[in-house]
């Protein structure tokens, strides 16, 4: 082999082998203009091609409508926990919060310092491994929005619908199982996600965001989180992270050539039926927690009956070229994080290696 390993980390994770050949084949002179996109100016022509090309593949494969606005901006998902409630909140607002795991924790936490909002329902007594069902849900009357996180990376609970607020608009944190699958972007009044699980680096994220949402932002908002300085600017108010966004440009053209997120998401269903079969099927020497219906396709937490052997499973794969494998250090046990970029090879080794070490030690 080439040297690379199958890196399962769930993120900065890994990303597709041929875009980092393409990225290396262009790092010296890109197309020509004599130096690396890391060197060029962020308002020269040449980056100009090159965060347009990413805005418009990004609007393609998500089928993204006119009237939102696609934003590339610094700070991780983090700082967009706080940049919402600014943007779409006065300090007294109401909004409610479904909190399925530790992301969409943090998310409400950091809300509470800029508006009113309201854990609606929570899995935490039940340890993150559920999604509620819709229809019992009681949303306050007058909530600006109700905030969800898609996908929970740590607890590996992914939504596979979607509920329609009664009152405001529907967010999502997008942040691990962005451009999975195909999303109706229509039913969300704002989408964000960091790029580094599925499309690209750390160090850039990406805001989907209705335009009429858009310049209402509280007035101690700071110019770096207010959406309105960066859809006025097209991303370019200040120096973006115009790397990032290059390395996902690449991703996205790569996603598009593949077919488009409806066949990324069949792939990723083969990837992810593969290994929960695998966990299902071993008799309880391998467990995942997550209730079935709501498993993610993206991040996959499971353990070991005989949880002493965790240790050497981990140490084990590691020699086989399988790293990152140590699941979160809230919850422990395994995780393996199979994003877009993550080959089928890849799982159909670690199963073939699962199987192996559970004949070993059953
Ligand atoms: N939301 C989710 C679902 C995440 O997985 C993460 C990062 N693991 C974050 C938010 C925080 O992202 P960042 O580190 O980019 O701030």
């Amino acid at each position: 082999t080439d040297g690379r390993v199958f890196n399962f980390a769930a993120g900065p994770a890994t990303l597709p082998a041929h875009v980092i050949k393409k990225a290396q084949g262009e790092l010296y002179d890109w197309h020509g203009s004599g130096m690396s996109v890391m060197e060029m100016s962020h308002r020269g022509k040449e980056f100009l091609s090159i965060i347009q090309k990413a805005e418009s593949d990004l609007r393609a494969l998500l089928n993204i409508p006119e009237d939102y606005a696609v934003l590339f901006l610094q700070g991780g998902a983090t700082t967009q926990f706080a940049a919402i409630p600014l943007n779409l909140c006065e300090r007294d607002d109401s909004v409610d919060y479904l909190v399925t795991g530790s992301w969409g924790d943090k998310a409400f936490k950091e809300a509470q310092k800029f508006c009113k909002p309201k854990v609606i329902w929570s899995g935490k007594s039940e340890k993150y491994t559920k999604i509620p069902s819709f229809h019992g849900l009681e949303q306050s009357p007058d909530a600006k929005y109700l905030h969800i996180c898609a996908n929970e990376t740590i607890h590996g609970v992914e939504f596979k619908d979607y509920p329609t607020p009664k009152n405001g608009l529907l967010i999502a944190d997008m942040s691990s199982n962005f451009c999975s699958k195909p999303v109706d972007v229509t039913k969300f009044g704002l989408i964000y996600a960091g790029a580094q699980k599925n499309v690209g680096p750390s160090g850039v994220t990406i805001v989907i965001v209705r335009k009429d949402l858009i310049g209402n932002a509280q007035g101690i908002t700071p110019v770096m989180l207010d959406y309105k300085i960066h859809a006025d600017n097209n991303s370019l108010y200040n120096t973006p992270p115009c790397f990032c966004i290059y390395m996902c440009g690449l991703v996205f053209e790569d996603l598009l050539a593949q077919g488009g997120l409806e066949e990324v998401e069949k792939k990723n269903k083969k990837k992810a039926d593969l290994l929960y079969n695998a966990i299902d099927e071993s008799n309880g020497f391998f467990r995942c927690p997550v209730e079935k219906s709501v498993r993610s396709l993206m991040n996959v937490p499971f353990t070991l009956e005989k949880s002493d052997l965790e240790t050497e499973f981990i140490k084990e794969a590691a020699k086989e070229k399988m790293v990152a494998l140590k699941g979160h250090r809230s919850v422990g046990g395994m995780r393996a994080s199979i994003y877009n970029a993550m080959p089928l090879a890849g799982v159909e080794q670690l199963v073939a290696f699962m199987k192996d070490f559970q004949a070993r030690h059953a």
